[in-house]
């Protein structure tokens, strides 16, 4: 028998349903590489009983004709998701040991659907981070290496362990999420697809806070077609979540081989970079030839604002993670350093429990908040986001369906590369992906080639509100030509 684990999760959802091989197969199969890619450090709690558990009751509906869509899958959960009954942290000291009594609703829905949960995944603290360095659980290791270097890169973050975990066939697919890049960017640094949906698509309930106005979770997968598999999953009007939008989900997996012909496609002007480096912009170049091959018409845009992007995220996003992060006081949740008094009680818990990026971030959050700062900054920021979301609907209203762009502006990075001497090095990381999180449009990250080193490079398409399937369109053309890329196992 191949092996299970590099099947492509459409190819074995179909196995499943042939009776090829049983879950508890699949999930074993799993479990067995999760272990000896320790190493990785991907995982943050394995959860192999119930992995085993949630196997046999898929087998059983299987056994009995059942159909349901993810029937048998085993899949890795990004620690920021609530899981029931199981750790869920963050990966912050802060909520030390905190066990929830209630499911996100993102996984429930997966469960619904019949996927197996391995475990929980690393990622930076609070999702704060482009490195998955920032994580009380320590770095996660690219499966990638330069060349025949044995340096260990980042696998980007903040979803680093979901894109690691995913590319190191250690699952079949994962959930993230992104409120700056952090599921396009980690699956640019993997090999692997990562979708942000539309801002609302899925529900943000029991999914631990950041930039409440910026975050979306959505898959990282193997290939366009699974992350549509599990989108479909995930997606869904949540009434428990306010900002979630009552809007049908379609059959994202019919979208995936769709024509293209006549399809306007646009090449923003200000995402050439200066200093970019020559290899990401021959990438691009491909990926606009292959969409245009595919029977596409590419088609120069502006998108006047974008310079202007980073520079407002880093304020808006550490705003709302300040305003969120203040519930994290020691006397609700997990860890509490006592004091003299309350007052002592709050700082010293907070003092111990968050991280040096969380607490700058607080700090940023807090002054740009405090009177006097407000209307220089936080209110400034907010009206540069209504500019930048501006310029994707009048480039939209022209009649262009997709933008094409880099996913990152380099390939993956060493570990304590970056953004040691100045946070802002890290943050730069996040130039094509924060635009589409100010203005909640969709984004997909699909492998599109290597590196001279023989790392992975990502594309981008950004696509119209609630338009998803065109992305996954695209990106399946995009896949198609470019192939797949599975890295050497050296764990
Ligand atoms: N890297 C960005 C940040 O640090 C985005 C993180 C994310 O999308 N969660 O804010």
């Amino acid at each position: 028998m191949t092996d299970l684990t590099s099947l492509t999760l459409a190819e074995a959802r179909d196995g499943l349903a042939k009776k090829s091989f049983t879950s508890i197969e699949l999930t074993d199969a799993h479990l067995k590489a999760m272990e000896a890619a320790r190493a990785l450090n991907a995982f943050v709690l394995e959860t192999p009983d119930r992995a085993r558990d949630m196997a046999r009751e898929a087998d059983d509906g299987l056994a009995r004709g059942e159909r349901k869509p993810l029937a048998g899958i085993p899949l890795g959960i990004k620690d920021l998701f609530a899981t029931k009954g199981f750790r869920t942290t963050a990966c912050s000291k802060i909520l030390d040991n905190f066990i929830p009594t209630y499911e996100s609703t993102i996984t429930s829905q997966l469960w619904r659907d019949g996927a197996v949960m391995l475990g929980k995944l690393n990622n930076d603290e609070f999702a704060m981070g482009s490195s998955n360095e920032t994580s009380c659980f320590g770095p996660v290791a690219n499966p990638w290496r330069r060349g025949s270097s044995n340096a260990t890169l980042v696998p980007g973050g903040s979803s680093g362990g979901s894109a690691a975990a995913v590319a190191a066939l250690l699952c079949m697919g994962a959930t993230a999420t992104d409120t700056g890049g952090s599921i396009r960017q980690p699956a640019a640094f993997t090999a692997t697809v990562g979708i942000k949906p539309t801002y609302g698509r899925c529900s943000r309930w029991g999914v631990v806070a950041f930039g409440s106005s910026l975050d979306q979770a959505g898959p990282i997968a193997r290939t366009v077609r699974d992350a549509a598999i599990l989108l479909r999953s995930m997606a869904g009007h949540d009434p428990k979540d306010t900002t979630s939008v009552d809007v049908g989900v379609p059959d994202y997996e019919a979208a995936v081989g769709r024509s293209l012909k006549g399809m306007k496609i646009g090449i923003p002007k200000e995402y050439r970079m200066d200093g970019m480096p020559a290899e990401i912009e021959k990438l691009w170049e491909a990926g606009a030839a292959w969409l245009k091959a595919a029977g596409c018409e590419m088609v120069e845009i502006s998108l006047p604002h974008t310079k202007y992007a980073l520079p407002a995220y880093y304020i808006v996003a550490p705003a709302e993670a300040s305003s969120n992060l203040a519930r994290y006081d020691g006397v609700r949740y997990g860890l509490r350093e006592n004091g003299r008094s309350i007052g002592e009680l709050y700082e010293n818990t907070r003092a111990a429990g968050f991280g040096a990026e969380v607490r700058r971030r607080v700090m940023i959050g807090t002054y740009v908040l405090s009177a006097g700062y407000y209307d220089a900054y936080y209110l400034r920021a907010q009206k540069v986001r209504t500019l930048i979301k501006k310029d994707f609907e009048d480039c939209f209203a022209t009649g262009v369906q997709a933008i094409l762009t880099p996913a990152t502006p380099s390939a993956a990075f060493g570990q304590g590369e970056k953004g040691s001497a100045d946070p802002i090095e890290m943050y730069l990381n996040d130039i094509f992906t924060v635009p589409a999180n100010m203005a909640g449009v969709p984004g997909i990250a699909v492998p599109a080639g290597k590196d001279a080193q023989g790392l992975p490079l990502g594309l981008q398409l950004i696509g119209r509100p609630f338009d998803e399937e065109t992305l996954f369109s695209l990106g399946e053309v995009i896949e198609q030509a470019a192939g797949r890329f599975t890295p050497p196992i050296w764990w």
